[in-house]
């Protein structure tokens, strides 16, 4: 980032300014010029810093306290603690929801719960990130933790939080959704998957909410240590050409759109079906395809932390970052 080459020239000067004597005139105004270039505290509040590392530590401790997260398991109500915990903040705001109700799944009535944390920003407008934190339920009987298939999204997402409380936006209001029931209960349809948000999509659209959403981003499996972002068919064009735009202005143009992604039933499609402007922050292909393991990790034991990495979780977590900055920007 800019801003920390030219503080680290400030403090430099600094430095050598203070072992005394009169500085000549022309430090002085090499001094006055760094000032002046250095950017102001404003653009300082406006370019907050993605930590990967501290989203992989994160990560780290959900898959501690909950390796398994299926519907009304143990680990899944431990995972749900761990999100409430680190958005007390927000909760004690009143600006923490809970939204319980209800899923018709082929394993009969499963409570699920929905949790949305919302950063108020100052123009009228809302930006939404989501991801899913529960684990497979037909996987629910072998070791599956879903190290990049759920957990480290919610990480993600988490220290997207930390820095939202830190710096709260300037401009759209951002909200994080914690979605439940992404995952197919018995086999993927479209009335056995997205349980969560198409439980939202209908009660925002109910309540006028959907009209506000400038943006619903979703992400999924985007930590994977071979991170390349795939070109979602089902995201909205806008953004998946802004997505391009993200990713060279962070210098990681290499980590996006390797591979085009057709048709993929995610969290976003609930939103995309009513209107709103989506897209999905996913790497599918994840893990080496051998004829036992076709899709790789994908929903197998594999799917575990040493798969995954501090740095991916940066990529994405810029990513993020840099997209709310231009959704901001657009006209
Ligand atoms: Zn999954």
């Amino acid at each position: 980032m800019t801003y920390l080459s030219a503080s680290k020239s400030s403090v430099h000067l600094t430095l050598s300014l203070s072992k005394g004597k009169t500085p000549p005139i022309s430090l002085l105004l090499l001094f006055v010029l760094l000032l002046s270039i250095a950017p102001s505290s404003q653009a300082q509040k406006t370019t907050p810093q993605f930590s990967g590392q501290a989203a992989y530590n994160l990560t780290k401790q959900l898959l501690e306290v909950a390796p398994k997260r299926f519907n009304a398991s143990p680990g899944h109500a431990k995972a749900e603690e761990f999100i409430k915990q680190h958005f007390a903040p927000e909760a004690a705001k009143g600006n923490l929801e809970t939204d319980t109700f209800t899923a018709t799944t082929p394993a009969g009535l499963q409570t699920m719960h929905n949790y949305i944390v919302r950063f108020p920003g100052k123009k009228d407008g809302v930006i939404v990130l989501a991801t899913h934190y529960e684990t497979n339920y037909p996987l629910r009987d072998i070791n599956f933790y879903g190290a990049n298939d759920g957990a480290a999204t919610t990480a993600l997402l988490i220290e997207i939080g930390t820095i939202l409380r830190a710096h709260p936006p300037e401009g759209y209001s951002v909200w994080l959704v914690f979605d439940d029931g992404e995952e197919a209960v018995k086999e993927w349809s479209n009335s056995d998957s997205l349980y969560g948000t198409r439980h939202l999509a209908a009660k925002w659209a109910n309540d006028g909410t959907l009209s506000k959403i400038k943006a619903f981003i979703v992400a999924d499996m985007c930590a994977d240590k071979d991170l390349n972002i795939d070109q979602d068919e089902m995201s909205t064009p806008w953004l998946r050409d802004m997505l391009k735009v993200a990713a060279k202005n962070t210098g990681h143009s290499a980590s996006v759109f390797k591979n085009d992604l057709p048709g993929l039933g995610d969290d976003h499609i609930p939103f995309r079906q009513r209107g709103v402007p989506v897209l999905d922050i996913i790497d599918l292909d994840y893990g080496p395809h051998t004829d036992a393991t076709p899709d790789g990790y994908h929903h197998t034991d594999q799917d575990t932390l040493d798969k995954i990495s501090a740095k991916s979780l940066q990529i994405s977590g810029d990513l993020f970052l840099e997209m709310i900055r231009l959704i901001n920007q657009r006209p």
